[in-house]
């Protein structure tokens, strides 16, 4: 398998350019040289914020039909290519090829439910009578773009995070600059080339690459962007919250998900799906599931099948197309998620399966006998690590799962409605998921975390919300 990239251009104003410097992108399982990619210095950071500046007021008047068409295009190309795309996500990314796979095919739904959004962006009515002030005129208000969007986005989904920010952003009539993860910028820049060819007209969106330090701090600080669209880490989204100064944010972030098994769960269908959840993309998934709450009459049955079902994991080079488990992102962060490990194993937890590691690559690791106060508990791992936790009442598991400075999403399996409705009444995340794992996504729901896992939402309505200014309108006859 190749891919046909070598020195990556950066997309300014409509044009491909090159730069001083050259970063030099990997492939996550072998370490092999895949392509280099120029680094955006400050002039060309520059040069892009000013085209986006330059291009949002005809972006924003452009009729909507045309950018439905335009964003329908995309999703037409990405479908076409789908194997392209998806080879440079698992090389660059050490994704797994069933899930790089995935991951375009969401990312064809996510600029689909784009253009759709782009035609029906609108505002409402206003009964001003309600107001004793308000008698005799009419109201109603208009969603408008912002401006220019900054979308600053990880490694885990190099596309289909991207399409979270890219395709509502165009759907409203904003411009665009984009500063991809330094692990893994290639699909960016290949998705610079797919809007470039669905007509994205020059300027609208512009990709720059260089590091989070420089070339994040100079687009989070500037004053022509009106609007920060970030998904990453939360100290990293804590220090563009104190420098970005009084610009819309949007904050995607991490969370240590919780998911709970209670006795009348289907073990049949939850066992092979919560080992799907912790093990997707080397648990590197904000929605993972790492803390896995398992009522104590049925913990040696479910824990039995868990570790017998982890077993069959096939770990190795993601480009194989029956491979489950690639490498984590680097080595220093296998290394990390090794060390939490054995830092539990020192305070009293057990390894069931796993616990292993060779270079970038962590087996997959279940572990017993954990308490909460653990790194692996309390902490986000990000890593191919989840924790087994027997618990007694279902109240005790809701407390547990809710005992957490993260409230992204969490899952329960339970038929019991009244336990269904209290664990989504008392657990504080942006979703709750019933007979299913925190995981769960699909591209159009409404997502995003409470508490350290962030600010707003996602989901390209809710993201077009976010992305539009309300203005109101008064007539008085
Ligand atoms: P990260 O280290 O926070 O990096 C995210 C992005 O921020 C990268 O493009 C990074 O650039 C940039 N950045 C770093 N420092 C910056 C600064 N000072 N100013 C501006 N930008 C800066 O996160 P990651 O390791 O790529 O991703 C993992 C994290 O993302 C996890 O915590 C995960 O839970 C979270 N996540 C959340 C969601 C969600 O939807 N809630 C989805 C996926 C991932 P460089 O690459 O150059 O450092």
């Amino acid at each position: 398998m190749t891919v046909s990239v070598k020195n990556r251009r950066l997309l300014v104003g409509g044009a491909w350019v090159e730069d001083k410097e050259l970063l030099p992108v990997i492939d996550k399982y072998t370490g092999e040289g895949i392509a280099n990619v120029f680094v955006a210095s400050r002039e060309t950071v520059e040069k892009a914020i000013a085209a986006a500046h330059a291009a949002f007021p005809g972006w924003s008047r452009t009729p909507a039909h045309q950018r439905f068409r335009i964003l329908e295009k995309a999703s037409r190309l990405l479908a076409q290519h789908q194997e392209e795309i998806a080879t440079i996500i698992c090389r660059e990314a050490g994704k797994a090829w069933k899930y790089s796979m995935g991951e375009v095919a969401r990312a064809v739904e996510t600029f689909q439910f784009s253009a759709e959004e782009a035609k029906r962006i609108h505002g409402e009515t206003v009964p001003m009578d309600a107001s004793t002030a308000g008698e005799g005129r009419m109201g109603f208000y208009l969603r408008s773009a912002v401006g220019v969007v900054a979308a600053i986005t990880p490694f885990n989904f190099p596309l289909n995070l991207v399409a979270h920010k890219v395709g509502p952003a165009l759907a409203a009539g904003n411009a665009l600059v984009l500063k991809p993860a330094s692990t893994t910028p290639l699909t960016a820049v290949r998705l610079g080339e797919i809007l470039e060819e669905a007509g994205v007209p020059g300027g609208v969106f512009n990709v720059v690459v260089g590091s989070g330090g420089t070339v994040g701090d100079w687009i989070t600080t500037d004053p022509r962007v009106a609007k920060i669209s970030f998904t990453g880490s939360p100290p990293v989204g804590e220090a563009i919250l104190r420098k970005a100064g009084l610009k819309k944010v949007t904050m995607e972030l991490g969370n240590n998900s919780g998911t709970i098994i209670e006795p009348d769960a289907d073990l049949a269908a939850a066992v092979p799906r919560c080992v799907v959840s912790a093990f997707a993309n080397s648990g590197q998934v904000c929605i993972s599931l790492q803390r896995l709450y398992v009522h104590k009459s049925i913990a040696g049955e479910f824990t039995k099948r868990f570790v017998e079902e982890t077993k069959k994991l096939k770990v190795g080079n993601p480009v194989e197309k029956d491979c489950d488990v690639g490498p984590m992102i680097d080595e220093g962060e296998a290394r990390r998620a090794e060390a939490w490990i054995r830092e539990a194993v020192d305070e009293g937890a057990k390894v069931l399966i796993g616990g292993k590691r060779e270079g970038r690559v962590l087996y997959p690791t279940v572990l017993a006998n954990v308490r909460p106060e653990m790194k692996v508990m309390c902490q986000e791992a990000f890593a191919p690590l989840v924790s087994l936790y027997e618990y007694e009442t279902f109240e005790d598991a809701v407390r547990m799962v809710e005992d957490s400075p993260y409230g992204l999403q969490a899952g329960v399996y339970t038929n019991d409605i009244r336990k269904a409705l209290y664990a989504v009444d008392r657990i504080n995340a942006g979703g709750v998921m019933i007979n299913d794992t925190s995981i769960f996504r699909v591209d159009h729901m409404p997502y995003g975390g409470n508490k350290m896992s962030g600010l707003g939402r996602e989901g390209v309505r809710f993201a077009v919300e976010e992305m539009t200014n309300i203005k109101m309108v008064m007539i008085k006859p």
